[in-house]
């Protein structure tokens, strides 16, 4: 455990320079310097210099969330929204006079400046914990030592009696001819002009999340998906209503259909597809996964175990196989969301400096996927509840025209999902695709973190009008399903 008394100004318990060394300032890095920092914990912190895209030397205090990942993606999507908001409004009255016209540079310089401003302020707030900042890569060279080569070329070690890696992931390019001509969201949040055509490859949150946003600037979509239907691991049901709102709003869906090639053409990237197609496109953005950062840590050398995807393996209080040595966040490849690479920060500080071990709870950890309209989840799948329950499960659904769209005329469906466990009555899974999903799954959240019940949920009175009161009045069940654990053991 770290002595409580050593401050960032006074020198470390047993001879080290630091209590901790992070190496990595994204959001896991930073939670857990300045907190480790709070619990008296005399801590630096390492990070590559800062610029939109990323690359083996380039990062930037931030790091994913904040400088190419959750935050330009969220301004991204809030300027793609106005083009449907302005098609909406006709019907509320609105008549709006001449061409209107959307300035990608415009949005592209102030979302650089918000970054830009965020990098400062987490530097400021790293400061400010006393916490240490080196900007440069980092290295470990053996379970207590970290070589710093910093921005001005000098070389230094530092011994540290811990050190965490936070040093997150990077998105991955597929392996096809022509792969060089791609570009990932890391560029597609910084283009210089707008990609009036896209070719956008995979079909997790970035994939669809990109299509909602060049779609909705006016752009044409092509979305090629390995499979049949996008988001992977999402609520059956709910993956189908995603795949119908992109289709809707103009996304061209390739379902089962992989690239082969690109070439360059003068009128543009062509592409060709396993089923002989060839679309010519401005931009192909690859959002096939990502994969941890790993490769220059030299980890190996000092024995820390990777698993076979590159992530570094953790035990359950993110501790590695090396004691000295931890690893929180993306790079661990648990689950990859700001939130609970925050949360993993968190109890890694009180653990090693706040003299209470804590783990991770994984359970009931809420997400949203910023396609248009959003899709937001927490708890079970239908099918991960019919896998676990032992029995049947009661399945509330509500589909609706939300109120805003019986005036504008929109063709959208908001639909809502509840998973129950019929003997005990508690809410299992909730999930919904439509305006303001994320914003109403939150408190969700909370009710399902609290073991909450259907019963619950009924006698909670809801807020009108709103879409979320449909949550508390869902009163008859759409359809029952046996659990196959208790088949299973019918079985046995
Ligand atoms: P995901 O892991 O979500 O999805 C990867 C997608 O790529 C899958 O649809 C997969 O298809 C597809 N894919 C993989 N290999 C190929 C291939 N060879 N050819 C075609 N398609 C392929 O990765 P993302 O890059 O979208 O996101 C990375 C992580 O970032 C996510 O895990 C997520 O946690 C996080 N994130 C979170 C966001 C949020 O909270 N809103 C937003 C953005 C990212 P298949 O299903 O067939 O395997």
């Amino acid at each position: 455990m770290g002595d409580a008394s050593a401050t960032a100004n006074e020198p470390s318990f047993d001879g080290y320079d630091y209590d901790l060394i992070t190496i990595g300032a994204g959001s896991g890095g930073v939670r857990a310097s300045r907190t480790s920092a709070g619990l008296g914990a005399k801590v630096a912190i390492c990070e590559l210099p800062y610029h939109p895209i990323s690359s083996e030397t380039i990062g930037g205090v931030g790091g994913t969330c904040v400088i190419r990942g959750c935050v330009p993606k969220k301004i991204l999507v809030f300027g793609s929204g106005f083009g449907a908001d302005f098609e909406d409004s006709k019907n509320f009255g609105w008549d709006i006079k001449g061409e209107v016209r959307f300035d990608w540079k415009k949005l592209i310089e102030n979302k650089t400046k918000e970054i830009s401003r965020l990098n400062g302020i987490y530097k400021r707030m790293l400061a400010g914990s006393g916490v240490r900042l080196f900007e440069g890569e980092g290295k470990i060279l053996d379970p207590h030592t970290v070589e710093v080569h910093e921005l001005d070329g000098q070389v230094k070690r530092y011994r540290s009696k811990h050190i965490l890696i936070a040093t997150g992931s990077r998105a991955v390019h597929l392996n096809i001819p022509g792969k060089e001509l791609a570009i990932t969201s890391d560029e597609g949040l910084s283009l210089d002009e707008f990609p009036k055509r896209s070719v956008i490859v995979g079909g997790g949150y970035i994939a669809v999340e990109f299509a909602g946003i060049y779609n909705g600037m006016g752009g044409q979509v092509d979305l090629f998906l390995r499979k049949e239907t996008p988001l992977r691991g999402f609520d059956e049901e709910m993956r189908a209503v995603v795949a119908k709102n992109l289709e809707n709003r103009g996304v061209r869906l390739h379902p089962s259909t992989n690239l082969t090639r690109i070439e360059k053409g003068a009128d543009g990237l062509h592409v060709f597809t396993d089923k002989g197609e060839e679309i010519v496109t401005d931009v192909v953005l690859f959002a096939v996964g990502r994969k941890p950062n790993t490769k220059r840590l030299s980890l190996q050398a000092v024995g820390v175990e990777l698993d076979n995807q590159g992530a570094v393996k953790v035990n359950e209080y993110s501790q590695t196989n090396v004691p000295s040595i931890w690893a929180v966040g993306d790079v661990t490849n648990r689950i990859n969301l700001t939130p609970v690479a925050l949360m993993e920060g968190t109890c890694f500080s009180k653990t090693v400096f706040g003299g209470q071990p804590t783990k991770p709870d994984y359970t009931n950890v809420p997400c949203a996927v910023f396609c248009q309209p959003p899709l937001s989840v927490v708890g079970l799948t239908e099918q991960q509840a019919v896998d676990q329950a032992e029995d049947d499960v009661v399945i509330f659904t509500s589909t609706f025209t939300p109120m805003k769209n019986t005036i504008s005329g929109r063709q959208e469906k908001t639909v809502m999902k509840l998973i129950v466990d019929s003997k005990s009555d508690k809410v299992l899974g909730a999930a919904m695709c439509g305006p303001d999903a994320p914003e109403i799954m939150q408190g969700i959240a909370v009710a399902l973190k609290c073991g909450a019940t259907k019963a619950q949920f009924d006698a909670t009175v809801g807020i009108h009008p709103t879409a979320a009161e449909e949550f508390v009045t869902m009163r008859t069940s759409t359809r029952t399903v046996p659990a196959s654990g208790r088949i299973n053991k019918i079985k046995e």
